[in-house]
């Protein structure tokens, strides 16, 4: 094996063999499909094969997705799918659906081509990958990246003859994209300032590495019910949002008294789905840090085993624990262990050292004396091919290397000596980028839209970007305040977490039933150490009236507030 693979990624490819091979074992690679799966079926898809008979016996109708997974799993499927979209072909919906396993969407009719989605365990690239993604961009795709709201990138406008050579190129870059999209578990986040942060209690980096290669090197863990999302989070000053997560690990730091031995521990909270009004709650359960990713590999297992296959829509781990209520789940999360989770007594446990909400933007000090973190604001996420050339030389001449994503769509230099700091600022500004926003932008947040996304009610980046230019121009805000646009009920940029959450909606303008583009508002949502769903204020505003809208809300937040210290929340 070449060795130009790291320790972690041989591990990851050599699990992939031994799970290709015992694919072959049980008919797979080339064999014909099976449309109803053996009874006691053996090898990686057993488990999932058996979660689908139990529900097809108990009167259940699987969902279409969860038959184009037993018809040919998409892993089986690779060079079949490589071969027809080499013939310019974009997939129809089964094939579409098993391309998502290997980070590929087609986006059709949003725009006909694919979007390629990557995976970057606690969304840290290195220069030399930032730069190979920007040049794939422009040889495949249409010249830049977005990066997303789980500290990740996605590419865009790629022709279906792209789809074979750019994931290998990809791999190339030492990135994979594989679980990125359907029902897999998706980017693994962690606190964007691991290891840099001078109030973190954990480093979130080693333990989203290990649970990223975990996954990857297990093919039982792809074809989940549904999609599911894992984030580890240090207690640093840039929150992990691990709340709006299916499973959340929360460092705590424990005194004596407690019943177990004082030090780090993590709190284990689940069912977070944002758009589905939940945040993921306590457990009562704890663990060490080194036992997140054997709890967290149980706890799927339940979820494979447990997940609703008949309905897309209640699909989520949410809906078990709705159903099963949380003594009982995890019941059967140690029954798979076999043995019993930590329990700990809040009491014992010190509180949250407080986030901040500008760390992610801006000049700060490292826990390294003379080291410093720049925060870069990107506008929603977009990076030129140019913009991601400058910033990956950037790290490498005046940082440690490291790109730094963050689910707030910005990235962040790390590394950079206190002497080199209004350099890397001026290098910064010539790529037409800042590192010092105004409260608006330092918290604006928007899904892809229908620019890209045929799921999208309107076009959520233009009309953030018209939204922050109207309120800098009209409110002179002087407090953190965090916008998310959201073009569908999917929720990808949280709208219910955001201070003001705006989601899709298409807006009736005459009787005859024509529409435009508009949004729901709603006010009052919050995350990490005010977590909290926030409510609808106002159902279909036209898109063009947001602006006035979100206007109208900091107005009286600045009129009505009894002193300046009072958050909009
Ligand atoms: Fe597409 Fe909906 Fe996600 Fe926006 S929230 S990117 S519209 S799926």
């Amino acid at each position: 094996m070449s060795q130009d693979f790291s320790a972690d990624q041989k591990r990851y490819l050599e699990g992939f063999v031994a799970g290709a091979a015992a694919s072959r074992a049980v008919g797979g690679l080339g064999a014909a499909p099976a449309q109803t799966g053996p009874a006691g079926a053996s090898g990686p898809d057993a488990e999932h094969i058996a979660a689908q008979d139990a529900q097809v016996a108990a009167g259940k109708k699987l969902v279409d997705q969860e038959k184009w997974k037993r018809e040919q799993h998409p892993f089986e499927a690779y060079r079949r799918l490589a071969r027809e979209t080499a013939t310019g072909k974009l997939p129809a919906p089964a094939d579409n659906f098993r391309w998502r396993y290997f980070g590929l969407f087609n986006v059709a009719p949003a725009q006909d081509s694919f979007m390629l989605r990557m995976r970057l365990p606690n969304g840290i690239v290195k220069a030399h990958q930032l730069e190979g993604a920007a040049a794939l961009a422009a040889r495949h795709g249409g010249g830049y990246l977005h990066v997303t709201t789980r500290a990740n990138l996605q590419m865009r406008e790629i022709a279906p003859e792209s789809a074979e050579p750019l994931l290998e190129e990809l791999m190339d870059l030492g990135i994979v994209a594989r679980g990125s999209g359907a029902d897999n578990i998706r980017n693994v986040t962690g606190s964007p300032l691991a290891g840099i942060d001078g109030q973190e209690l954990l480093d979130t980096r080693p333990l989203c590495r290990q649970w990223h290669f975990h996954i990857l090197s297990d093919r039982t863990l792809y074809g989940l019910p549904r999609k599911f999302n894992v984030s580890f989070d240090g207690a640093g000053v840039s929150p992990a949002l691990e709340e709006t997560n299916d499973i959340g690990f929360q460092a705590v730091d424990v005194g004596d008294g407690a019943g177990v031995a004082p030090g780090i521990w993590m709190r284990i909270v689940l069912g977070g789905i944002s758009g589905h009004s939940d945040l993921a709650r306590p457990t009562g359960a704890f663990c060490r840090p080194d036992q997140a990713t054997a709890i967290a590999d149980a706890i799927v297992r339940v979820f494979i085993d447990h997940g609703d296959r008949s309905n897309r829509n209640k699909a989520r781990l949410k809906y078990v624990l709705d159903a099963w209520g949380f003594d009982q789940f995890i019941a059967a999360v140690e029954a798979k262990l076999g043995r019993k989770l930590d329990r700990i007594d809040e009491a014992c446990i010190a509180p949250r050292p407080p986030t901040d909400r500008y760390a992610h933007v801006g000049v700060h000090a490292q826990r390294q004396a003379g080291l410093n973190w720049i925060g870069v604001a990107l506008p929603v996420g977009k990076l030129t091919r140019e913009q991601a050339n400058g910033i990956a030389g950037l790290a490498r001449a005046m940082g440690d290397g490291d790109i730094r994503l963050t689910v707030w769509q910005n990235l962040i230099l790390s590394g950079v000596p206190d002497a080199k700091v209004a350099a890397a600022e001026a290098a910064i500004a010539a790529l037409g980028l800042s590192t010092r926003v105004t409260p608006i932008r330092a918290g604006l947040v928007a899904c892809t839209g229908n620019a890209g996304c045929k799921f999208a009610a309107s076009d959520t980046k233009r009309h953030a970007l018209e939204i922050a230019d109207h309120v800098e121009a009209h409110v002179a805000i002087d407090v953190p305040v965090n916008i998310h646009l959201t073009g569908c009920h999917h929720s990808c940029a949280q709208h219910y977490i955001g201070d003001i959450g705006l989601i899709g909606a298409r807006v009736a303008v005459n009787e005859d039933g024509d529409t435009v583009e508009g949004y729901d508002i709603a006010v009052g949502g919050g995350f990490a150490e005010n977590a909290r769903i926030g409510r609808v204020l106002w159902k279909a505003v036209k898109a063009t009236d947001a602006p006035r809208h979100v206007e109208a809300l900091l107005q009286t937040y600045l009129a009505h507030r009894h002193d300046p210290q009072e958050s909009f929340q």
